[in-house]
């Protein structure tokens, strides 16, 4: 009987259209051979941990509550809570409030299996890989050592492989190491029914060289090189059934920075400013966001805008935090996206453009917003669990990996909100190889001469962001 043992294999930051046989040879046929979701998107924001807490919970934020890449959180009284700090995550996770869904790792662990983490990834991302990996006594390598990885594979690793290479962009030496540890240490050690392989590229090269820049092409290139090093290994009876291949978001292009973070008044409140911004209000009455909304819609730097009345009640020029999956507790009462160019028609990595807040120069790439060279993602399968030569026009996001890998594992996916991928699945459950239908509307919202719309696709009664874009006024005339 099969297992349903999986291998997911990430390329963080990879924009779907840049995969090509020139740079990507080995990535490219195994889309083409495999099932290869041609409309899989990332979630919003379009920031790594959010995407990666949403893929492992198989939820969005809104369920979840990794609301942002860095937000206001009760354990942080002062200052942001980052996701990207072992420390900031380790305080939320012992009061209780750092996840409202099980993870994978969790789901493993009930039904008697095991799942192992190799990371070139952040400290942050790492841990919600698998959150509660420790007391689960599950095994995680991260680059970056202790605490991040388990004692036990840190030592076996060591022991075996040396000392782990110095960062880099491209990250080669560190990304090939990891590949190496999952091959030769993790797979033959533990034989993980789950595991993760996160790429930390093309994303770090393509932030500081720009999504067409040379020094990223040779971290495709590079990435790709590993992936077919995996490739080889799994096709000689190593490793997992299934492998399946994502990317968390795509990139685009920074086009120039705000002159300053300091963009929103303080009287409003407390604010996190990036790509993707929230503000928590002094005075969150209905009447008091209208107001704040008003402002931000006359700002040159605004794209769009979320926020909630109480009740539901729309709040003028705004769209719901619902529209978006991102209606939490922890979440801004007022969110906004940095204004970037319309994707909605025309997109291209030559063409999609944004402002950006911070840790980039112009011409370096930039991710977090609703522009679908940031949404518009990787997602391919390959096993005995998935069908060959398959590809599906139907939209799918990233919270639909999960429940589709439990799924070919035999296991429910209750409390997850993801949709099992059954159109790609192969096997007698009458499910498999039916495609839903698929409803598209946009929704829209407009004050000042100020417009926004946001398009997306209803499956099952649930919605998944195709893209966002601003117009009018909020139009990208840089
Ligand atoms: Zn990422």
């Amino acid at each position: 009987m099969r297992s349903g043992s999986t291998l997911l294999v990430t390329f963080d930051g990879l924009r779907r259209d840049r995969v090509s046989d020139e740079f990507m040879p080995n990535l490219r046929r195994f889309m083409d051979e495999g099932s290869d979701f041609v409309n899989s998107r990332s979630i919003f924001p379009s920031e790594t941990r959010v995407a990666v807490t949403s893929t492992m919970t198989g939820s969005p934020p809104g369920a979840h509550g990794v609301v942002a890449n860095q937000f206001v959180h009760s354990v942080r009284p002062s200052g942001l809570f980052r996701t990207s700090e072992w420390e900031d995550l380790e305080l939320a996770a012992q009061a209780g409030q750092l996840l409202d869904r099980a993870t994978m790792g969790e789901r493993m662990a009930v039904a008697g299996k095991t799942m192992a983490v190799i990371s070139t990834a952040t400290k942050g991302a790492s841990r919600m890989m698998n959150s509660s990996a420790h007391s689960l006594g599950q095994p995680v390598f991260s680059v970056h050592g202790l605490p991040v990885s388990s004692t036990e594979v840190h030592d076996l690793v060591i022991a075996r492989l040396g000392e782990i290479p110095a960062a880099a962009a491209p990250n080669s030496e560190r990304i090939t190491y990891a590949a190496t540890v999952m091959m030769d240490v993790i797979y033959p050690t533990y034989a993980p029914d789950f595991c993760i392989f996160w790429m930390n590229e093309p994303d770090t090269s393509s932030h500081k060289f720009g999504v067409l820049g040379r020094e990223t092409e040779a971290a495709m290139r590079m990435a790709d090189d590993n992936f077919g090093q995996i490739l080889e290994w799994w096709c000689s009876g190593n490793g997992p059934e299934n492998i399946v291949v994502m990317s968390d978001h795509g990139q685009i292009k920074g086009h120039a920075q705000l002159a300053t973070l300091d963009i929103v008044p303080v009287e409003f409140g407390r604010a996190s400013i990036g790509s993707f911004s929230g503000i928590y209000l002094e005075d969150a009455s209905d009447k008091n966001k209208a107001k704040v909304v008003d402002w931000l819609v006359r700002q040159d730097f605004c794209g769009l805008v979320f926020a909630n009345g109480i009740d539901g009640a729309p709040i003028a020029g705004a769209l719901p935090w619902s529209s978006v999956r991102n209606d939490h507790a922890r979440g801004a009462d007022v969110g906004f996206t940095l204004i970037a160019t319309d994707s909605s028609t025309h997109y291209g990595p030559d063409i999609d453009s944004c402002l950006f807040a911070a840790w980039i120069t112009p011409g370096g790439g930039m991710h977090g917003g609703l522009n679908r060279g940031e949404l518009s993602t990787v997602l391919a399968a390959q096993g005995p669990a998935y069908r060959k030569a398959f590809r599906s026009e139907t939209p799918c996001w990233l919270p639909d990996i999960i429940p589709t890998v439990l799924t070919t594992m035999g296991l429910e996916t209750d409390g997850t909100e993801g949709r099992p991928l059954v159109e790609a699945l192969v096997g007698d459950d009458p499910r498999f190889g039916v495609a839903p239908a698929v409803e598209t509307r946009t929704l829209s919202a407009s004050l000042n001469g100020h417009e926004q719309h946001l398009r997306q696709w209803v499956i099952e009664g649930r919605t998944i962001v195709d893209c966002g874009w601003s117009a009018g006024t909020g139009a990208w005339n840089k």
